[in-house]
């Protein structure tokens, strides 16, 4: 029989990198979810190739401060988090500590960053494939933080293959991921540019720093898709489901959250051919929430049948009320009572959209 042997450091490194950075997709949202939660107000996202040849954002925020640089890319190293109790009380995207880490062994990565007080010097740190720091040069910069990914996958090649193969595709859904983050982050100042061949530094959207989501939508999408648009503000309470109850000892204290946004007027040539732009949030963060799509669709076509609804939805809720940890990737969002929280959902949007011949279209506000 075989020995049982422990698998070797940098093999599990790369294991569980995988799982952490799964596509184009979570590479962006990993460098662009570290400059929100440093505060930045500026946020550039560069491609080149789509992606293929460089993933790089550059952010205004805080910076790196030289005695975190040692730790910066470590594996489980945060400044977010120090103990599990913390995190029921969660208020930034990050916390597990694997995002720098796990590019630093799917891809060349280095970062440029400098503190207020070190402008115009800012510092490059360049990495191991396991997250140490390999070494420190002192470059010119603004205040704030460039991180770079070159090459995904070039150590993963079955993976990197099928991101070549599907990068029309993928660099899509990086685009409708970035539009819901430039959408929801109101007083940040969006922009996304790509190069590809010879067309240089193209800007695919950008957005003001505006102080509403409302103006956000106007940038990315064009003014004129206000039109169609009602505001979401609904409030929904709802008891919780036998099994949560008992869950919690019988404590039967009832359930509320509200759900902030803006959606299509359930009127035909109001909605949109496909279900294309929809944008889910959990007190901000964009999440996939499939069965609250499906929720939100089933009662739009009860009204207009052949579109389907523009949606930008905020789940605004407890933070003990949902579980994030719950893949590496953090994408998958685990509400607790979906289905008592879906009933309510439903019966909320019918009476928004019987009553939505009488609200006055967004743009009119
Ligand atoms: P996490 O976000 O879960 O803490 P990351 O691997 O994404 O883990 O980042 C590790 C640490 O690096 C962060 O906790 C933060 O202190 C620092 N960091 C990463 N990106 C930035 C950034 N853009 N600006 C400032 N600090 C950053
Ligand atoms: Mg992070």
């Amino acid at each position: 029989m075989a020995t049982i042997q422990a698998i070797e450091a940098r093999s599990v490194h790369q294991i569980q990198s995988g799982q952490v950075i799964v596509d184009l997709c979570s590479v962006a949202k990993e460098l662009v979810e570290n400059s929100l939660d440093a505060g930045a107000t500026t946020i550039e996202v560069r491609f080149k190739n789509n992606g293929l040849d460089l993933i790089e954002v550059q952010d205004n925020g805080t910076g790196i401060s030289p005695e975190n640089y040692e730790n910066v890319a470590l594996k489980h190293y945060t400044s977010k988090l120090s103990s599990f109790d913390d995190l029921s009380s969660l208020h930034t995207f990050g916390f597990r500590g694997e995002a720098l880490s796990s590019l630093c062994a799917l891809a060349e990565f280095h970062v440029i960053t400098a503190q207020a007080n070190q402008v115009p010097r800012a510092n490059r740190l360049d990495f191991e494939t396991s997250g140490k720091l390999r070494r420190t040069q002192i470059v010119a910069g603004q205040k704030g933080t460039t991180a770079s990914v070159e090459g995904i996958f070039k150590r993963l090649p079955v993976r990197r293959r099928e991101l070549e193969k599907n990068i029309k595709r993928e660099y899509g859904k990086v685009l409708n991921l970035l539009h819901a983050y430039a959408c929801i982050s109101a007083g940040v100042k969006f922009s996304v540019r790509n190069t590809v061949g010879k067309t240089k530094n193209v800007v695919v959207f950008s957005t003001n720093g505006n102080r509403t989501t409302k103006e956000n939508i106007a940038n990315v999408y064009g003014a004129k898709t206000l039109t169609a648009l009602i505001p979401l503000d609904l409030e929904l309470e709802f008891e919780p489901s036998a099994p949560m109850r008992r869950a919690s000892g019988g404590d039967t204290q009832s359930n509320q959250l509200v759900v902030k946004g803006h959606i299509s007027r359930p009127v035909f040539g109001e909605g949109r051919q496909t279900p294309d732009r929809q944008m889910f949030f959990v007190n901000s963060r964009p999440c996939g929430l499939p069965q609250i799509a499906k929720a939100f669709n089933e009662v739009y076509k009860s009204f207009n049948v052949s579109q389907s609804p523009f949606i930008f939805a905020d789940f605004q809720m407890d933070t003990n009320a949902y579980d994030v940890n719950v893949s590496p990737d953090k994408r998958t969002i685990l509400l607790h009572d979906a289905g008592a929280l879906i009933e309510s959902l439903k019966a909320s949007l019918v009476q928004l959209f019987e009553a939505a011949d009488q609200t006055v279209p967004q743009s009119q506000v």
